[in-house]
């Protein structure tokens, strides 16, 4: 064949797949590329300089000045005012069409919502729509500085304001603090709430929060860091919090529980209230961890639940997908009884229409108890933007629907593979948001981490994997709203082969992915010893001195 002879070489493993590698490491139109400090040098440059040349007090201009070319950027005199640098600047350069393609190619093997469905469980990927980017990138919005005069930002603490009230209203809650930056951040917030509560109340002795084994590992790491000591309330068989066990140990030491609701197992707590009156009567507070609020946005207000806190995940509930893609947001809604200790700033809009900003505790004598600030300024304006747009785009009974749907997409993965894989709490009803599934079932030797690369294979982000840790190698899949009928039905069919394969114990699915730009990673290794500094290789000659 005249295409072998030209480097293409059709390969059989031994288990008689075929699997095909190329002369060059490329395949198809994906490039093998190397790294930036591989392909670089430190000559070549996309931009010229003029030379900084020798400071005016230094001797003869002239010398030096006006002298350009390559070997400049290496130059051991270049001078930056009286500053010399005195070693090799090190970085390395490329042309500008060769940047271009570098990070371009790079950006190929990068994988986002905008690309395909992102399944991941505990996580809210879902599509953020376009109309939310063009607000935030309106200059108005994207261009305001956070020290400017409030007179010249009255448009944007409007914005702030107004998302401040509809999440009021979505949660049946007193206040909201809009600026800790992500949901652990929130959790922070709202513990220190309840800190600060309990120390006006003259009750700082109470010192420990309950949290359920099927918390999000960030809970009990909220609690830890507020300088509590987080003592764990066991599941019950179906997957919820053990209400009995809980009661149980409430007492005068406690301070509070913060609960997961809809839980991290895909499920509603159903005895919320029940709980949290027990923990009132009992002299601590409720954290709600409400990053799940998209299961139920429209359909339950936490707030009639009895809870004393709970942030809101802008960046998952309210559209922008997360996850390495930019700043997060999680403003923390608060019960009457916790609202006096938020965070400073905050906005406050008079009868005129005018909207100010409370920035400091003794202001008019009007929030004199706040716990402080969480962060220097007052939060994510993009993100807000971007909540907002989304809000207002879908309406109140637009946001209803969203978790009807969500939840129905789920109900929809979950009952169309649980003839395939285990699922350890389809008994236990309908699920959320979200479709659990375990490892049980698997042919000998094979795990999760198996079907996850098995479906990269097959062209589809894996999900959440061994989370929530409750269930065995569990499998924490979190469809959206966004994704249509089509969409899941391709993901499910994906799911189930490879699936099947594992239970088969078809041993090529221990090595994959195989079509990925590189396939099974030691992660191991890559998690105890991760590499993430380029080193030049020293030359063999000096390595041996
Ligand atoms: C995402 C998430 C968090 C943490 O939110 P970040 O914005 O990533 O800090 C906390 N709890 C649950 C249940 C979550 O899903």
């Amino acid at each position: 064949m005249a295409l072998n002879q030209s480097g293409w070489r059709p390969e059989m493993s031994s288990d008689g797949r075929a699997t095909a590698s190329t002369s060059t490491g490329n395949k198809a139109l994906m490039l093998e590329e190397a790294l930036i400090f591989e392909i670089g040098d430190s000559d070549t440059t996309g931009v010229d300089f003029d030379f900084p040349g020798a400071p005016a007090n230094a001797g003869a201009p002239g010398s030096e000045g006006g002298a350009r070319g390559p070997g400049f950027l290496r130059s051991q005199e270049h001078k930056l005012g009286s500053l010399a640098r005195t070693a090799p600047i090190g970085l390395p350069g490329l042309s500008e069409p060769e940047t271009v393609r570098h990070y371009t190619r790079l950006s190929r093997q990068n994988y986002g919502i905008d690309l395909g469905f992102f399944p991941l469980g505990s996580c809210t990927m879902k599509h953020n729509p376009r109309l939310n980017e063009k607000m935030a990138r309106l200059p108005g919005f994207a261009d305001v500085h956070p020290l400017q005069p409030v007179d010249t930002v009255q448009g944007a603490l409007d914005v702030i304001n107004q998302l401040a009230v509809w999440l009021i209203k979505l949660t049946g809650m007193h206040g909201v603090a809009m600026t800790p930056k992500a949901g652990a951040h929130g959790e922070l917030c709202g513990i220190l709430c309840i800190k600060a509560a309990l120390e006006a109340r003259g009750e700082g002795h109470r010192k420990v929060i309950l949290v359920p084994e099927s918390a999000h590992g960030t809970n009990p790491a909220t609690a830890a860091f507020a300088g509590y000591t987080v003592e764990d309330i066991p599941a019950t068989p179906e997957g919820r919090v053990d209400t009995a066990a809980l009661k149980a140990r409430l007492g005068p030491d406690v301070a509070g529980v913060m609960i997961t609701n809809p839980n991290t197992c895909g499920l509603f707590e159903r005895d919320m209230k029940a709980i949290s009156d027990a923990v009132h009567a009992a002299g601590g507070y409720v954290y709600c961890d409400g990053a799940n609020f998209n299961a139920i946005v429209g359909r339950v207000r936490p707030g009639d639940l009895g809870i004393d806190a709970m942030h809101i995940n802008l960046h998952k509930t309210f559209s922008t997908p997360h996850g390495g893609g930019g700043p997060g947001s999680g403003p923390v809604v608060l019960s009457e009884a916790l609202s006096p200790y938020g965070p400073l700033p905050f906005t406050e809009r008079f009868a005129d229409g005018h909207i100010t900003l409370v920035e400091e505790e003794t202001v008019g004598d009007r929030h004199p108890r706040s716990f402080g600030r969480m962060s220097a300024f007052h939060g994510q304006m993009g993100m807000f933007t971007r909540a907002l747009t989304y809000i207002l785009s879908h309406g109140a009974d637009g946001l209803r629907q969203v978790a009807e749907d969500a939840v129905l997409n789920a109900n929809y993965v979950l009952r169309s593979l649980d003839d395939t894989l285990d699922a350890p709490f389809g008994g236990s009803g309908p699920c959320m948001h979200e479709a659990l599934f375990s490892d049980a079932g698997l042919a000998d030797g094979f795990s999760t981490i198996d079907i996850a690369k098995g479906l990269i294979d097959e062209g589809f982000h894996p999900m959440t994997m061994y989370f929530p840790l409750v269930v065995h190698g569990a499998m924490l899949i979190e469809p959206t709203e966004t994704e249509s009928k089509a969409a899941l039905d391709q993901f499910i069919a994906a799911l189930r082969s490879v699936a099947e394969r594992a239970k088969a114990g078809d041993r090529a699915l221990k090595s994959a992915p195989h079509f990925a730009p590189r396939s099974r990673l030691d992660e191991t290794l890559a998690a105890r010893k991760p590499l993430l500094v380029w080193k030049e290789a020293v030359p063999v000659a000096e390595a041996a001195e």
